[in-house]
């Protein structure tokens, strides 16, 4: 058997470290057994899904130098590679599972589906489909099809019994049926949701290992079962530990920068990157710590991987990188920091911002310390304002966080617009609103325009300094961010959702 192995990203926003780390994982398994890794662009969700987001992902990883044989961008003999482009077949799937019974029309709203699951939370139950349209005769359904009604497509899933599935690395995994919802495989608007594109597309493309994140255990009956109902032979599944913060909690990006462009733009060496991802939940036969991507290749072994949660700790990260930087030699250090940001193209994009700001370029580096390094670190005297005090600045700091996690696009204008709306929302003026930010931003009370900066440092960067300079004030207790998010909710439902 050739082994086909394959990640399965959605395009929904910054390229992820937890992508790469999955990636790597099933690149370096398929390469170690001589067979290939594919990558599948998963953009069922039409609101979520952007090109820039697609592109994003596949340039991060290609830096990263994970290698792919069949994907998007090259294509190859199982395409299309992006789900969008092959609906067809998900409604020829679709309709085999209806045609056979195992699957059925639903024509519940979802103003219905909402009061159902509230009753059922009420009555402490857990939340699913109960089956109403189950029962709906063939001649109904096509009659309310015909006639324009909206619908679904639900697969049947047992009323009793479990469902069991071999997981590589944890062995035998059961989980009662009476956990699985009959989920929607053919969702309204015409497209299908993960669980049935999934399934459809790792047996079309010859998928032989589904190595995956655990958060799809749960989801795994609903796989299985779909496999059974086809007729088809199920891959082998594998579910790898996720990766934690230091202190243990699921790795976010409330805690930690998590996107690969953070990781590009601060200087870490790809290679570094990669061999510290290589870490995770594995180690080498000889627990050496540095180690090349092919020597993980040639040593690669499946059941070396460790269920204990892996933690992706910066300080281990820089550790690893100093020494991937330090043995370098002098020419190819300089050939890695043009490559960096001191090169045309990087510099090019402050042009606009410091031309008109320059009378002798000596004046350039002591504008730009804060974009091309990191801001110097700021104590709470640093946000001493007039008519502002501490819990003032504080609010403002972590109110703008709570809205950069909301927003769907990291662009300068949107920023502008969500720091406009809060200020408003808390009745203060745009400039007083704006000096705790640009000190946690740039460190300094007169910068470039905050706005462009933020723009240009990315969303990881910004927040993890506004985050820090929530730390030089103090830090926020759980309490106060209780009362904070409180705030914040009211703030925001009462602005109508702009601010
Ligand atoms: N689209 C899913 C994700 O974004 C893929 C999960 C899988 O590998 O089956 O993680």
């Amino acid at each position: 058997m050739t082994v086909r192995t394959r990640i399965a990203p959605s395009p929904t926003g910054d390229p992820h470290v937890g992508t790469a780390y999955v990636a790597l994982f099933n690149e370096v398994f398929a390469r170690s057994q001589g067979g290939e890794f594919i990558v599948r662009i998963e953009d069922t969700d039409r609101q979520r899904s952007t090109p820039d987001s697609e592109a994003m992902i596949l340039d991060a990883l290609a830096w990263l130098g994970i290698e792919w044989t069949e994907g998007p961008d090259c294509g190859g003999p199982h395409g299309a590679y992006r789900q969008s482009e092959r609906r067809d077949i998900y409604a020829d799937h679709a309709q085999q599972l209806i045609d056979a019974g195992h699957a059925f029309h639903c024509f519940c709203t979802p103003e219905r589906l909402d009061e159902l699951r509230a009753m059922q939370q009420q009555a402490g139950k857990s939340t699913g489909y109960d089956g109403r349209c189950l029962g709906l005769d063939k001649p109904e359904a096509e009659a309310r099809i015909a006639a324009g009604e909206a619908h679904v497509i639900r697969m049947k899933v047992p009323a009793d019994g479990s469902c069991a599935f071999a997981d590589r690395f944890r062995g035998e995994i059961e989980i009662p049926w009476a956990q699985i919802d009959m989920q929607v495989l053919m969702k309204a608007d015409g497209y299908p949701t993960y669980h049935l594109a999934v399934v459809v597309d790792d047996h079309l493309m010859e998928i032989s290992h589904v190595l995956r994140g655990e958060e799809w255990i749960p989801s795994t009956p609903k796989h299985v079962l779909l496999y059974q109902y086809f007729g088809w032979q199920p891959p082998e599944f594998g579910h790898l530990p996720l990766l934690r913060n230091p202190d243990k909690s699921k790795l976010s990006k409330r805690k930690n920068p998590t996107s690969l462009n953070y990781y590009r733009a601060s200087g870490y060496l790809p290679e570094a990157l990669l061999n510290y991802l290589g870490r995770m939940g594995w180690s080498m036969p000889d627990e050496r710590e540095i180690f090349s991507h092919q020597e993980l290749i040639d040593a690669f072994d499946l059941d070396r991987i460790s269920l204990g949660a892996p933690v992706f700790d910066i300080e281990k990260l820089n550790w690893l990188n100093g020494q991937y930087l330090r043995a370098l030699d002098p020419d190819e250090f300089m050939d890695r920091i043009a490559e960096w940001a001191i090169n045309r193209d990087h510099l090019k994009q402050f042009v606009p911002l410091i031309q008109e700001r320059t009378e002798r370029f000596i004046d350039l580096v002591p504008q730009l310390d804060y974009l091309l390094g990191d801001r110097r670190e700021l104590s709470a005297e640093d946000f001493e304002f007039k008519g502002l005090d501490e819990d003032g600045v504080k609010r403002i700091l972590q109110f703008t966080l709570w809205s950069m996690d909301e927003l769907p696009v990291w662009e300068r204008d949107r920023l502008f617009e969500i720091c406009k709306g809060l200020a408003d929302a808390l009745g203060l003026k745009i400039r007083d609103f704006l000096s705790p930010l640009f000190v946690a931003i740039s460190g300094r009370r007169v910068a470039l325009p905050l706005f462009d900066s933020m723009a240009l440092l990315g969303a990881d960067l910004t927040r993890m300094r506004i985050r820090s300079a929530l730390d030089a004030l103090g830090g926020v207790s759980k309490k106060k961010l209780k009362v904070l998010e409180k705030e914040y909710r009211n703030l925001v439902d009462s602005a109508g959702g702009d601010a």
